[in-house]
């Protein structure tokens, strides 16, 4: 049997899209699946929009998502280059050929008006002169292959244009060069997006009039927006990026777009233990929306998952990657990472711990602060716990108890009050853990602190 062989060929014209990432995935699944090979190849003939840097960037956020591949730019390998620019040569001695058979021509332009046509010819044009190379599509003819998951698609050629496959920059266009690439790369599937459809017959015809087989195709549906459009950035962000920066672990991620449009038995896994179960028959074929709420539930699910040895390293990789570098105490950590659905959030829940000139919220100024009987449970506050002796959650929480009822006041309304004086925010980890985690002296100093905020107030 022939060794699969399964591209990624992304447009470095900007940065990994979410769309584009579930597409590597269900590649490499198949790739791992089968003992084949995942091959990333640049498709960098859009000269005016390729850059490097989003090469650089798309490269990086593979790596993260742990979508590695076999043969690529950086890796190397027996087929390359695999930059498209690199193999301008290639595509040009297939293009002599498609010439010489009678499937392509040149189209010489106008050098006033770039635009029009002069003539065509199948001599080459003499240097200097402005011509593309043109594929002559046959008349009347029925074009159809089994699409791995759509089934027999047919298309007619009769209403298809001659399509120029040489631009007249000198570079190849997609639906040229990815033929040339996928034949002679050895691809045996290309695993795409359905906006890929209605390329699929140019691409068809271009690999029968060098005489070569075709690929297999499957055409995966688009990730819609909530109102049923590819998702772009209208519906919000859609970049790999954002969602590292946001928080999100590479694993929850990846979990995440494996089940939009992947029915496995279950919904939280970790892929890479998926590999054998994957078989792309699998796939849906119906449109998926992205979630971005379900998203955030598959996080904290595996955020969970996680030992906090584990979270605390991908914590770190979090920082070192956004630059959000305040230290965060391991025992701040400990008691943030409880609550919350993502890295963002913990390093959010840690940063009042950290900062000394912490901000009181609005909500907590106006709901408790600016409360009369607020300065009272303060003051109390800061005598019980100075006197206290054991300072323990059993203590602290003790202590705020009594006062609630010392000073007849709900315990909601204490807790409340001293959650905000500490840490200026409602939403905290839990309020005696984190007195204690604070410890004695900084408790008092933030306790006075916020007596001077309420001076401040009035
Ligand atoms: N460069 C194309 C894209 O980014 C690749 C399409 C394909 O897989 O053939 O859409």
């Amino acid at each position: 049997m022939q060794q699969v062989r399964v591209r990624f060929a992304p447009s470095p014209t900007g940065y990994l899209h979410v769309g584009g990432a579930r597409t590597a995935l269900f590649n490499w699944l198949y790739a791992r699946k089968n003992g084949g090979k995942f091959i990333l190849r640049i498709e960098d003939t859009d000269t005016e929009r390729s850059t490097r840097e989003s090469e650089e960037m798309i490269m990086r956020d593979l790596k993260w998502l742990g979508l590695n591949w076999d043969e690529g730019p950086d890796v190397g390998g027996d087929f390359g280059p695999y930059r498209q620019s690199e193999r301008l040569d290639l595509y040009k001695t297939f293009a002599e050929k498609l010439i010489e058979s009678g499937h392509a021509y040149f189209a010489v332009y106008d050098k006033e008006d770039p635009k029009k046509v002069l003539y065509t010819s199948v001599q080459r044009p003499s240097d200097g002169t402005a011509y593309t190379i043109v594929f002559k599509v046959p008349k009347n003819k029925i074009i159809s292959y089994d699409d791995m998951l759509k089934g027999t698609i047919e298309f007619s050629t009769e209403y298809m244009e001659d399509f120029i496959i040489f631009k007249s920059n000198g570079f190849p266009v997609y639906n040229y060069a990815v033929v040339i690439d996928d034949h002679t790369m050895n691809i045996t599937h290309v695993l795409r997006g359905e906006d890929h459809i209605s390329n699929t017959p140019k691409q068809i015809l271009i690999y029968e009039a060098l005489g070569w087989q075709p690929p297999k195709f499957m055409h995966i549906p688009l990730i819609l927006g909530a109102d049923k459009t590819p998702l772009s950035k209208r519906h919000g962000a859609t970049a790999v990026e954002y969602f590292r920066r946001e928080g999100y672990l590479a694993k929850a991620l990846v979990n995440y777009l494996a089940i939009l449009g992947w029915s496995v038995d279950e919904e939280i896994f970790d892929y890479v233990e998926k590999v054998s179960s994957f078989s792309p028959e699998q796939i849906s074929n119906k449109n998926v929306v992205f979630d971005y709420q379900k998203l955030e539930w598959v996080n904290s699910k595996h955020m969970k998952m996680l030992s906090s040895e584990q979270m605390y390293e991908q914590f770190l990789d979090w920082q070192r990657f956004t630059g959000n570098d305040k230290q965060v105490p391991k025992s701040v950590f400990e008691i943030c990472k409880e609550k919350v659905n993502t890295l963002k959030q913990l390093y959010e829940f840690a940063l009042p711990f950290i900062e000394e000139e912490y901000e009181y919220s609005d909500e907590y100024v106006e709901k408790f602060l600016k409360k009369p009987e607020a300065r009272d449970i303060i003051q109390n506050a800061l005598q019980e716990f100075s006197a206290l002796d054991e300072y323990n959650i059993e203590s602290v929480e003790a202590t705020l108890r009594k006062i609630a009822s010392t000073l007849q006041i709900g315990t909601n309304k204490v807790f409340q009050t001293i959650r905000g004086a500490l840490l200026g925010k409602l939403v905290t980890p839990g309020l005696f853990e984190s007195i204690v985690v604070l410890g004695k002296e900084k408790t008092k100093r933030r306790l006075k602190r916020t007596l001077e905020k309420i001076d401040s107030l009035n």
